[in-house]
């Protein structure tokens, strides 16, 4: 017989919002995570987008959540990284759905291209989580903005792609801030290489966690095409994009400046094309990803 949610122990609180939005079950991940985490182990779980990884670490952290904190004072007592703005969005808006019919609970992502003012309003009352990307939040912690004292939660959520990305000495700044008493979850596509290594050093005794890969990437075929120059190029991806069966790409530049050159090309020659970088405003961003979803952009050209 399968596992359900019910059989996990959680707060009521907690499964009545999972089961208002319909989940009864966990997946793989989940139910070999949440167990060990309600124990207050620490985890290292290699899982993928898709896998069901963010409530695998959301809900263990609002269940312990849900027993008060004896320590008063500001700053947050669990603290999830993320690699992008958009994943920290999509956690927050996971974790407000979970904790649906916990009244007090207070979370806000601290994430760049937002106001400063909110953000450090927030960090200046006692909060139950923050979600947040490793740049904003150093900016704010240089400022004496964060305290870390009462933080008994730390997630690092795509920990490979925060590595990839260049984050580590922000990880390992952040993570040194934060009490040697907390509990760790990690979740990361692979433990291979350097996170591999951080995680052991970040971790006590953690759990490991491997779930088989759902083979999304068996349906993707790749090809390589060789081509002589830019002119070359450009016709090839012209006779790429004009595939009927296409219907929507990404298209990945090395830079950012490229990414807006190539969409501008693009849509002179009639593509629905928009180009998506960091260095774009966030309202910007989150229009472009609405209109990818929406289906009004079919050619997103990115970093
Ligand atoms: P994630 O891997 O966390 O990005 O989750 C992938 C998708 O699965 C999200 O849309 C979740 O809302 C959904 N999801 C998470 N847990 C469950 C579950 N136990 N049952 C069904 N769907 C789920």
């Amino acid at each position: 017989m399968s596992v359900k949610f019910a059989d996990l122990n959680l707060d009521k609180n907690i499964l009545s919002a999972l089961l208002s939005t319909g989940y009864e079950s966990p997946t793989p991940v989940q139910a070999q995570s949440i167990p060990h985490a309600l124990e207050g182990r620490d985890i290292m779980a290699s899982a993928q987008t898709g896998s069901g990884k963010t409530a695998a670490f959301l809900l263990p952290t609002l269940q312990h959540l849900t027993r008060r904190s004896d320590k008063p004072g500001k700053g947050p007592r669990a603290l999830v990284l993320t690699p992008t703005r958009e994943l920290a969005a999509q956690v927050e808006k996971n974790a407000l759905t979970y904790a649906q019919n916990m009244k007090w609970f207070r979370t806000v992502s601290i994430v760049g291209g937002s106001s400063f003012g909110y953000q450090i309003r927030a960090l200046s009352k006692p909060i139950d989580l923050i979600v947040a990307t490793p740049g904003r939040l150093m900016d704010l912690m240089d400022s004496g903005k964060v305290d870390f004292s009462r933080l008994e939660v730390l997630i690092l959520d795509e920990a490979d792609r925060m590595l990839d990305m260049g984050f580590i000495d922000d990880i390992e700044t952040i993570v040194a801030a934060t009490p040697e008493t907390r509990q760790t979850l990690l979740f990361s596509a692979t433990w291979d290489g350097a996170v591999g290594k951080l995680a052991r050093k970040l971790t006590k005794n953690p759990e490991v966690v491997e779930v088989e890969r759902v083979d999304e990437q068996g349906k993707i075929e790749e090809q390589l095409l060789y081509c002589d120059d830019m002119r070359h190029k450009n016709r090839l991806l012209d006779h790429i994009l004009r595939d009927a069966n296409i219907d929507q790409a990404v298209i990945f530049t090395s830079t950012k400046a490229m990414t807006e050159v190539l969409a501008d090309e693009l849509y002179e020659k009639g593509f629905a094309a928009n180009c998506l970088h960091g260095d774009m405003p966030q309202g910007w961003r989150n229009r472009t990803l609405m209109d990818l979803r929406k289906g009004r952009c079919k050619i997103l050209v990115a970093t």
